[in-house]
């Protein structure tokens, strides 16, 4: 087992972190920019090193300031969370070279998956449904139109080192494919340095449902079930629940056994989770991430697992002690992620918190970096806070989540509390009735 680890991260991720580390008796350092220095995950550490100015790109996301902080503490690992380097393929090489362990998988099934051309060739290859689409990267209008017109219209032009739902453009006909291919390209050449695009059937009313998965790295592999992570505003997910409205346990044991067995013989190593659009009662995989997921905490719920000390466990080169069997689902989870922004506009809204009270209770669970006084930055995502609430039925998890968010005082800034106060008294929601488009419209109602 490791006697320290530095966590790469900020927020509340990085706390989730050091929880588990704390709990599994493991020292921990906090990384911070000059930005963070009052942040919880700063205090709350055993140690914590100064890595740069605000700007991601000269703190955290800096990766021979990582390493000098790693040397200077003497950390013999590193967990990413999510965002930043967590998908970064060079980064986990760079640990390696350095004996220092990265806890998650290895670089090759980061890159693998990071190229969403190659990720669909090789779960394809394990026999895992994928969106009808090109064959790889599209390069010229000619090919553009044969395809498109071979899947039928509307198709979807994505970037393929796409990801936050940037580079993406939907085609209705014919005329726009070619302008659309433009707009794509430029759009992920800006964002990813890369503009390699590819075309995927565009599904009109699919579900997002996505599959935790779990290996060793020794060709072991479970699966934790799905989420539902179908409430998404431009692409980015809102709200989270498992088990999924739209599946039965036989629908969710056999996509969970398909997917966990091209998993095991990937030889994944470490937390992933494989994401799949679901209409008609079909699967189609559209990416796999390769990383904890914010939206991990529901299935912590259902499952009573603990994501973060099965990722340090299997890091440490520990077998897979779960079995399939061992999984097992008990009740229903939602999350809430609360950003500081407004519930309508979604303008970010950085400051001061004048007043914080999260709510308490049976099933009720706040992960946040956050308190009273705290000044949140403008340099970072939103997101400041996920309310999980767990019942035994979906119903009871439904009227829980109402009593939290009612209890939820924050004042000083804006948070999208309000729209989930919104979203959870209507009925298309209180009766699972909704697909990714549905907050969309819900939204561009008066
Ligand atoms: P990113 O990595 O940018 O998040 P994903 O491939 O995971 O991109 O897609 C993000 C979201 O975009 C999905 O959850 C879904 O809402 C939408 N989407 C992606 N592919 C399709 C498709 N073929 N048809 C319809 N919607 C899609």
């Amino acid at each position: 087992m490791f006697d320290k680890v530095l966590i790469a991260n900020r927020g509340e991720i990085a706390l989730r972190i050091q929880r588990a580390c704390k709990e599994l008796g493991i020292a921990t350092v906090a990384v911070h920019s000059t930005a963070d220095a009052e942040a919880m995950h700063v205090r709350l550490a055993d140690e914590s090193v100064c890595i740069g100015p605000p700007q991601a790109s000269d703190s955290y996301l800096n990766i021979p300031r990582l390493l000098a902080a790693c040397e200077i503490t003497g950390a013999d690992a590193v967990h990413p969370g999510y965002g930043f380097l967590s998908e970064n393929a060079r980064f986990a090489e760079i640990l390696e070279d350095h004996n220092i362990t990265f806890i998650g998988p290895s670089s090759e099934h980061i890159r693998i998956m990071g190229d969403k051309i190659a990720a669909k060739e090789t779960v394809q290859r394990l026999g895992i449904p994928v969106v009808p689409g090109s064959e790889g990267g599209v390069r010229g209008d000619l090919e553009a139109r044969k395809v498109s017109e071979a899947i039928g219209y509307p198709v979807l032009v994505k970037a393929a080192s796409g990801g936050g739902g940037r580079g993406m453009k939907v085609v209705h006909k014919p005329e726009d494919l070619s302008s659309s291919m433009a707009a794509a390209r430029s759009e992920a050449k800006a964002a990813f340095g890369d503009d390699t695009v590819y075309i995927e059937k565009f599904l009109t009313r699919p579900r997002h449902i996505e599959i935790q998965v779990f290996g060793d790295g020794q060709g072991n592999a479970v699966h934790l079930g799905e989420r539902d992570c179908s409430l998404q505003r431009r692409h980015q997910k809102v709200l989270e629940e498992a088990p999924s409205p739209a599946l039965n346990a036989d629908s969710r044991r056999r996509i969970g056994e398909t997917v966990a067995k091209a998993i095991g013989d990937l030889g994944y190593r470490s937390a992933g989770t494989v994401e799949f659009l679901y209409e008609d009662g079909q699967f189609f995989f559209i990416e796999m991430n390769t990383r904890l997921q914010v939206e991990h905490p529901v299935t912590e719920m259902i499952t009573g697992i603990d994501l973060v000390l099965e990722q340090i466990r299997v890091a440490s080169g520990s077998q897979l002690t779960l079995t399939q069997d061992d999984v097992t689902f008990s009740g229903h989870a939602i999350e809430c992620r609360i950003n500081a922004e407004n519930p309508r506009t979604f303008r970010p809204s950085p400051g001061r918190i004048t007043y914080w009270h999260p709510p308490g209770g049976l099933g009720v669970r706040v992960d946040s970096g956050v308190y009273q006084g705290y000044s949140i930055p403008p340099y970072y995502d939103s997101l400041i806070g996920k309310l999980v609430v767990h019942g035994k039925t979906r119903n009871e998890c439904l009227m829980r989540l109402k009593r939290a968010l009612s209890e939820f005082v924050i004042d000083g800034i804006e948070t999208t509390i309000p729209l989930f106060n919104e979203l959870i008294r209507q009925p298309d929601i209180a009766n699972g009735m909704y697909d990714i488009h549905w907050l969309e419209k819900f939204l561009s109602k008066p």
